[in-house]
């Protein structure tokens, strides 16, 4: 595998591009543009309330808010909405942090 076969499950870019990059279970990927975004988006509450679709990160069905946006085209068929739950953006936001290279900073309203 190249870095340009890793995409962005939220929003399709390569890994190339869309660097920083965290890692979810079965390939799936977040760039660090979407994870600002998904934070962003539990701060506002504008989030699914509690859907018992899986997280496409941790593939677990939760019992908490998550945020969804419409798979990019290139997802799997049977991929249409992904979504990332609070827990697994909590846990791409250390990865994230603790990489000095990633160069990723959490949004100002997140602190
Ligand atoms: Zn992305
Ligand atoms: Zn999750």
């Amino acid at each position: 595998m190249e870095p340009e076969d890793f995409l962005c499950d939220f929003c399709g870019r390569p890994w190339p591009v869309a660097q920083p990059f965290v890692e979810g279970h079965q390939g799936s990927c977040l760039c660090g543009q979407c994870l600002t975004t998904a934070l962003n988006a539990f701060v506002t509450n504008d989030v699914e309330p509690i859907c018992g679709d899986l997280c496409t990160m941790c593939l677990e069905a939760r019992k908490e808010p998550a945020w969804s946006i419409t798979a990019p085209a290139q997802s799997p068929p049977d991929r249409t909405t992904v979504r990332v739950c609070k827990p697994c953006s909590t846990q791409a936001k250390r990865t994230l942090e603790r990489d000095p290279e990633s160069g990723w900073k959490r949004p100002v309203a997140n602190t």
